[in-house]
């Protein structure tokens, strides 16, 4: 469940996690929402765990489509 609240100032914010005992390194994630994730060369997976409300649809895009179900997205 995804869904949106809205912080003291007024902007909606969304936190992103990734279960690293899941991950298998794909990389869908980052042909989904590359402003969010970065998979290195050295094979480590580097994300942003705040996510703007124009950001949201590439984090649910990119969760839906992880092979291994380890993105999640959860209101702040
Ligand atoms: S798509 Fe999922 S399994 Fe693949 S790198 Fe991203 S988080 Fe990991």
């Amino acid at each position: 469940m995804n869904r949106t609240t809205t912080n003291r100032r007024g902007v909606r914010r969304h936190q992103l996690s990734v279960n690293n005992d899941r991950c298998r390194r794909y990389g869908t994630c980052e042909a989904e929402a590359p402003q969010l994730f970065r998979l290195m060369a050295t094979g480590e997976l580097f994300y942003r765990r705040s996510v703007a409300e124009e950001e949201l649809e590439g984090a649910k895009a990119a969760a839906r489509c992880c092979p291994m179900l380890a993105i999640r997205l959860e209101e702040r």
